[in-house]
């Protein structure tokens, strides 16, 4: 089986929102990729106290939150 990474959130960098490259894809260029496997790296080591502001370029972030329970019949 092929792993599709493609097709996430269209075709844009995650990091800085930029048209991504097919090089670098998903990101825009290298110093994004370094970007985000840093943010990898440095979340394995200490859990930084930061949010995700730029989780806003994406949308709303806090509608899908709460959408549990459909189910209707499970306790824990
Ligand atoms: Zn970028």
């Amino acid at each position: 089986m092929q792993a599709k990474a493609d097709a996430q959130d269209g075709k844009t960098c995650p990091i800085c929102g930029a048209p991504r490259s097919e090089k670098y894809r998903p990101f825009c260029s290298r110093r994004c990729a370094d970007v985000d496997l840093n943010r990898w790296l440095s979340g394995r080591y200490a859990v930084p106290a930061i949010e995700a502001d730029d989780a806003d370029l994406g949308g709303p972030p806090d509608t899908a939150i709460g959408e549990v329970g459909t189910d209707g019949g499970r306790s824990e």
